[in-house]
């Protein structure tokens, strides 16, 4: 199965994600590349990050061009990487390896947890102060000798073993500043990224309509199933 969005399904995915919170509109591009009935929200991170990875490529391509500044002397760089850079090697489409818990000893305790999905990132509010702790804490499935409250030092232990458990649920890049050498990794958060693009695509497809429907008075749904190339020659010819 090809993950590639059509116009159609881009433009309703925007509707209905436009003003979502980020964890949302991540779990709308996933269920665009997933298998019919995939439960997407219980996949994990690096499952949802290989579906937008494939969904990104077929629809807008392999590359994609970063920009960002060296943390060190401050110049502005312009980086692409690709979807092969992102991905954890042969990690394609779904399933991924079913990610049994793992258990940690830390503080006296012994501290079982799972793997981050996208159902904890929906119930967390990113602003709220707690916000990572009640993350890290949705991963415990279990404490011997029990717990009220998790020490810091478990929760942090906790942090560092995750990206262990769900290879891939970090998708970061290693950049050189070719202006002073330095060198540093960034994070880059495929979500964010892909849903730019498709609030881009669907704003600029909008547009088009707007101005076809307007010179010639065609309806949305016949514009739409006019190909791209086609829509280009139209709206310079009512240019001219
Ligand atoms: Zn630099």
């Amino acid at each position: 199965m090809r993950p590639e969005l059509t116009e159609t399904q881009l433009l309703g995915m925007w509707e209905t994600g436009h003003g979502q919170a980020p964890p949302a509109q991540a779990l709308l591009l996933a269920a665009a590349a997933a298998p019919p009935g995939e439960a997407v929200a219980d996949l994990t991170l690096a499952d949802l990050n290989a579906l937008l990875l494939d969904l990104r490529e077929e629809s807008f391509g392999a590359a994609l061009p970063c920009a960002t500044d060296c943390p060190d002397c401050d110049e502005p760089l312009e980086v692409s990487v690709t979807t092969d850079e992102l991905r954890v090697p042969g990690r394609r489409g779904m399933p991924g390896p079913v990610r049994e818990p793992a258990t940690l000893l830390a503080g006296g305790h012994e501290v079982t947890y799972r793997a981050l999905t996208g159902r904890d990132l929906l119930a967390v509010d990113p602003a709220s102060p707690e916000a990572r702790r009640t993350l890290l804490g949705r991963c415990v499935v279990g404490v011997e000798p029990a717990a009220e409250v998790l020490p810091d030092v478990i929760l942090e232990t906790l942090a560092q073993r995750l990206a262990d458990l769900d290879p891939g649920a970090d998708t970061v890049l290693p950049l050189t500043c070719p202006h002073c050498r330095h060198t540093w990794t960034a994070a880059l958060d495929v979500a964010g990224y892909l849903w730019a693009e498709v609030e881009g695509y669907a704003r600029r497809l909008l547009h088009e309509v707007h101005a076809l429907a307007r010179v010639y008075g065609w309806s949305e749904s016949d514009i739409l199933t006019v190909s791209p190339a086609r829509r280009r020659f139209y709206l310079e010819a009512t240019a001219e």
